[in-house]
């Protein structure tokens, strides 16, 4: 689970988890447009609102009404800012690497010229998509079709640490440690095939996903049409009628988010008869699995659907949704009139974003896509000093001893629970920075002249990476976000955190800045990520990655209980008059936000050796929101609340309401709005 919310971008062929594509794939703005108002960190910025009111105004009110969302974007935040200071630096590099790289740096930068070679991409038009497209029009049966479809998939999807659920092929692989088998590699398949975000897009009936749906259909038209094809009305309702069909059969959101429902192990042999529809042999070895004898298959109804629809609907109704996949998938290198028609539907309809940003920010969000530790290791050898490197990893020690003293004070916990969590907390590998060993790419071929061969190849150089984990030892400490990604995550199954280099910067994190504010800021990042290790998915994985039930029923109740209250705190939230908030979908980052603020502000107070103040709690919890300030429009911002497991940020920093310490420094009173009375905060940890 990473710590900031996901941006909703449409499912791409990304050769990284969605965590990667969100933070920097919408990573661009015009600088002045979005310029961040100096604000000192730490310090009230609205004097018209109590904080007892609305502690996310109070905190933010300058930044909130001096900042613009720019033209190009869905929403701009503290986070977004940081991605596009790494993004200007991240282009220098890439500048001087252009002159004087050798090895990967070269790679780096041919891999980025030859996607900013406008004028070349429009001279080859839709040639470099011909050998693609024409294999897919020489299929002529359905065992031509089954080879395609299986050579189409990616490792594109992580469900559990990048909740990245998404693929337009027909099934999105990830390579992983095996839900009960922590010592093995096992792929796990998810469902996919759909250009909308979720099923909910197709099937339910509201004015606003009725007009997308048309908007949608029209969007494939265009985009068949702009590849040469006949008929392109024709064929996008049938693409679309084949989508939907999918759609039925996939699951719901919060399934997906459910561990136990995912845990399906199949064997290869089993496929035949559990998923009739598709020749289950000859897909899996198109897919490079052919030797694969065990899968764990996360989403099964929609496995079943997908092999029913390929036995049932015509090879030439397959056709026009690879071939139009295939396009949508890679416009990015294509001419102009294709990245147009792409942002005019995903952009400006889907998430209400006027503008599509620069050549160069899509450029690199694309490279940092195809070769993220090559960019990372770049980034990191000039940008990541030792010092910083060591002062977190001092915070991260001092928070993980607040959780430590945290499960020894729980009086509701069993004595062989708490043994348990204890031993997670003592084998937690907390990555700092960047990687411990970096990912190379010397078998990538990457030309100047072929931007399209480029995205594809890398597409399948990581997928072949992935694929040869299988067989190979599980390393506990590989990483699963590259450096210069402004983010956090913790991965259950491997017991592991990652806090890239790129987020231990301003308004997170500052080496020469306050302690209060960098406990406040990233130290509630930090216990965040640590307390998922603990929450209602964190605690189905044991010490070892495994998925068991390590929890007696009466600490699950108390557990359970618990969380309810949280849940309800959250969907009493009116995120606009006709829509609240999700306090299910969203309980398992409300509660890490909840333990990890609570963990901070005990780390921190430890650090002070016993002198804590009202005013140094007051720059905790004020930095604590002000690294949460954002805006978005209204059209993401309803995305997000109907698809995102994190609440928007604004809610976020209401947590504040939940600990006893916020009410002292700032004098909250009973009649105020985010008022509590004591028994009625939620206390987890
Ligand atoms: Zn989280």
């Amino acid at each position: 689970m990473q710590a900031f919310r996901v941006l909703r971008r449409p499912p791409r062929a990304s050769t990284l988890a969605m965590a990667l594509c969100a933070a920097l794939a919408f990573s661009s703005s015009h600088a002045q447009q979005g310029a961040p108002v100096a604000v000192q960190q730490g310090e009230q910025q609205s004097a018209a609102v109590l904080p007892g009111d609305d502690f996310y105004t109070f905190a933010n009110g300058q930044w909130l009404a001096a900042t613009e969302i720019p033209a190009d974007r869905s929403g701009w935040s503290a986070a977004q800012a940081l991605v596009d200071e790494t993004n200007q630096r991240i282009v220098q590099l890439i500048d001087d690497a252009s002159r004087q790289g050798q090895g990967d740096a070269k790679r780096v930068a041919t891999y980025y010229g030859a996607l900013m070679d406008e004028a070349g991409i429009e001279a080859r038009g839709t040639a470099p998509l011909r050998p693609v497209l024409d294999k897919i029009a020489a299929i002529r049966d359905k065992a031509g079709l089954t080879q395609a479809l299986g050579a189409s998939l990616r490792a594109d999807v992580d469900p559990l640490n990048a909740t990245d659920f998404a693929t337009e092929n027909l099934f999105g692989v990830w390579i992983a440690q095996g839900f009960t088998d922590p010592d093995n590699y096992v792929p796990y398949l998810l469902q996919g095939g759909l250009g909308m975000p979720d099923r909910a897009f197709y099937l339910e009936e509201n004015e606003r996903m009725s007009r997308l749906r048309t908007a949608y259909q029209a969007h494939i038209a265009a985009m068949l049409k702009l590849a040469g094809f006949t008929e392109p009305e024709a064929r996008a309702a049938r693409v679309f009628e084949l989508e939907r069909k999918l759609a039925q059969a996939h699951g719901l959101r919060e399934e997906s988010s459910d561990v136990q429902k995912a845990n399906n192990v199949w064997a290869g042999k089993d496929f035949a008869a559990r998923a009739p529809g598709l020749d289950w042999k000859a897909f899996f070895q198109a897919a490079g699995l052919g030797k694969q004898k065990k899968f764990i298959v996360y989403h099964p109804q929609a496995i079943i659907g997908a092999a029913a629809l390929v036995a049932e609907m015509p090879v030439q109704t397959w056709q026009d949704w690879l071939a139009f996949h295939t396009i949508n998938q890679h416009t990015g290198a294509l001419p102009k009139a294709f990245v147009d028609q792409r942002f005019d539907f995903y952009g400006r309809t889907l998430s209400g974003t006027p503008q599509l940003s620069p050549r160069w920010k899509r450029s690199l969000a694309a490279l940092n896509a195809a070769m993220p530790e090559a960019v990372g290791k770049m980034y990191v050898d000039k940008y990541f000093p030792p010092a910083a490197k060591a002062k977190v990893q001092q915070m991260v020690a001092n928070i993980v001893d607040a959780f430590h003293q945290r499960i020894d004070r729980l009086d509701w916990m069993a004595p062989a629970t708490r043994h348990e969590a204890h031993a997670k907390l003592n084998v937690l590998y907390v990555g700092v920075g960047y990687p411990e060993t970096w990912t190379t790419y010397g078998g990538l071929d990457v030309k100047p002249d072929d931007a399209f061969g480029n995205a594809w190849r890398a597409a399948q150089f990581h997928y072949k990476l992935e694929l040869a984990k299988l067989g190979r030892k599980v390393d506990a400490k590989e990483w699963s976000m590259p450096p210069q990604l402004v983010n956090a995550v913790n991965m259950p199954m491997q017991n592991a955190l990652n806090f890239p280099a790129a987020i231990l910067q301003p308004p997170f994190f500052d080496p020469n800045g306050s302690d209060a504010v960098n406990y406040g800021a990233i130290g509630s990042v930090i216990g965040h990520e640590i307390s998922h290790s603990f929450d209602n998915i964190g605690a189905e994985f044991d010490s070892k990655g495994r998925l068991r039930d390590w929890w007696t029923k009466a600490d699950r109740e108390h557990f359970a209980k618990a969380a309810q209250a949280l849940v309800a705190q959250y969907s009493a939230y009116d995120a606009f008059p006709d829509l609240k908030l999700n306090g299910q979908l969203t309980l398992a980052e409300n509660l890490a936000d909840l333990a990890g603020l609570a963990a901070a502000l005990d780390a921190y107070h430890a650090s002070l050796g016993g002198k804590t103040s009202p005013e140094t709690d007051r720059q905790f919890f004020l930095g604590y929101a002000q690294a949460w300030r954002e805006k978005a429009r209204e059209a993401s911002l309803r995305n997000q609340v109907a698809t995102d497991e994190h609440a928007p940020a604004q809610w976020r920093t209401y947590t504040v309401r939940n600990l006893d310490d916020w009410y002292k420094a700032f004098d909250v009173q009973a009649g105020q709005k985010l008022y509590l009375p004591p028994e009625a905060r939620v206390r987890v940890w």
